[in-house]
């Protein structure tokens, strides 16, 4: 730089403090809002309608957790209070979240004399913009600390309760068989992508895909069915729930559309590419927003409601199907490489795989002990989350597969999620024979509890 301060005499520490809190709450207020699109999706539910409540049993558990009354209610009674309760999460004036209860003493007491307790979440994302307006916290520490308490809201508010709503709505994941990279698109179906963040979209046109009348239709126009593919986060929301198969992470969203075969791109929010309107013009591949908060130019917009979303998803698969005989036969590529992926490890499946190799005669089932033991044993040296994306700068994926290569050769138990879960999909990773990949012990436990 050319002058050590900017002409208000903010110096290096401050600009790059302020432009970190201003990243922290953009992340923030994009995460947090899946879980109000949720909240909202849930005080609207309704028996027979659109969406519904599946897991009962999450709802009510969560219910007791607020403090919501259940005795002889009706379940979706039930489910409109503790929607309320979460969508209070986000402005209530006083208190802190809710979900912070769920964290160990020690944790809670390192926070509370930080200084750093998440209250609602809309008021640190304001807390944290207001204080990099222009005249305010010149000081990098105190970002620093508004951004921790920003990202906490995130994590145990906006992250955690978007998981919990999602659950109960659309059903809790279990594992399943999957496969992941390009070679699940189908030369000879209708394919079309799933792509962004918000699993309501995504769940009623993998549900619409399933009505005979569509698939019927589909026949008629001489494809042999309707190959649903998942991309970015949406394609772990739908493999996980459905089995859907995932075509690609975030910076593979272009070379989808580049085999020719797509017959539309259906996103809904984050991480999508500016540059799909442009490039699906090259092809016959209709590429089509759905969320006000995602527009693009050149886009075939269509608002997706609650109240008519099978019927929206079903004329857009309606639309993909007619859109098949438009492909160009010239232009179409399948790359073939695609490998088989075992996913959908949520908490309860997590218990579940442990509760298999528990002595139930000694210990007590439906606990993390096991795994906690062999980590106190030293048998595992640890666990890490991989929650991530891919970044331009760098070759896409490299990073990710090097370092989980390296983890899990060390006996490091990963929990991944996003692009870095595609990542090890691809790579094969999530194989239950990439077990030789890994450490000693580390492949002892695969074997022992079969994952
Ligand atoms: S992991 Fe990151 S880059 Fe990948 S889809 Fe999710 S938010 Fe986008």
């Amino acid at each position: 730089p050319k002058a050590s301060r900017g002409v208000c005499g903010a110096d290096a520490h401050a600009i790059a403090g302020r432009n970190y809190l201003r990243m922290v709450a953009a992340g923030t207020s994009a995460h947090s809002d899946h879980a109000r699109e949720i909240l909202h999706v849930l005080h609207g539910a309704s028996r027979g309608g659109n969406y519904q409540v599946r897991d009962e049993r999450k709802l009510i558990k969560l219910a007791g957790e607020w403090g919501v009354k259940t005795e002889g209610r009706d379940i979706y009674d039930i489910a409109h209070e503790v929607a309320e309760v979460g969508l209070l999460e986000f402005g209530k004036p006083f208190g802190t979240q809710l979900f912070i209860n769920r964290a160990t003493d020690e944790r809670r007491k390192v926070w509370h004399e930080q200084g750093i307790e998440p209250r609602a979440i809309d008021r640190e994302i304001a807390t944290a913009m207001h204080m990099t307006h222009m005249g305010n916290t010149a000081d990098a520490e105190a970002l620093v600390r508004q951004a921790l308490r920003t990202s906490l809201s995130n994590g145990w508010g906006g992250s955690m309760i978007g998981t919990e709503i999602t659950d109960i709505l659309l059903g809790t994941p279990i594992a399943r068989e999957t496969e992941g990279n390009l070679g699940v698109l189908e030369n000879d179906m209708v394919n079309i992508v799933v792509h962004g963040h918000d699993p309501a979209f995504s769940e009623m046109v993998v549900t619409a895909a399933e009505v005979k009348e569509l698939t019927d239709y589909a026949k008629s126009k001489g494809a042999k069915g309707i190959n649903i593919v998942g991309l970015c986060c949406t394609a772990n929301e739908v493999a996980m729930r459905h089995g859907v198969r995932m075509v690609g992470n975030f910076l593979q969203q272009e070379n989808v559309v580049l085999t020719g075969i797509v017959e539309m791109m259906c996103v809904d929010i984050q991480c999508i590419f500016p540059s799909l309107p442009q490039l699906t013009e090259c092809f016959h591949t209709k590429f089509v927003t759905s969320s006000p908060i995602a527009r693009i130019p050149g886009s075939l917009y269509v608002e997706f409601k609650t109240d008519t979303a099978f019927e929206q998803a079903k004329d857009l698969i309606r639309m993909a199907i007619d859109n098949y005989q438009n492909r160009d036969k010239a232009k179409a590529y399948i790359p073939e490489s695609k490998q088989p992926a075992t996913v959908g490890y949520p908490c309860e499946q997590i218990i579940k795989e442990l509760d298999g190799v528990t002595n139930s005669h000694v210990d007590e089932l439906g606990s993390y002990r096991p795994v906690v033991d062999v980590i106190k044993s030293g048998v595992l040296r640890g666990a890490v989350a991989i929650v991530g994306c891919n970044n331009p700068k760098v070759r896409p994926d490299y990073s990710h597969f090097e370092i989980m290569k390296e983890l899990i050769k060390n006996d490091i138990l990963i929990v991944a999620t996003g692009c870095a879960a595609q990542l090890a999909a691809k790579a094969g990773l999530l194989r239950k024979d990439a077990s030789s990949l890994c450490g000693a012990g580390l492949q002892r436990v695969c074997n022992l509890v079969g994952i």
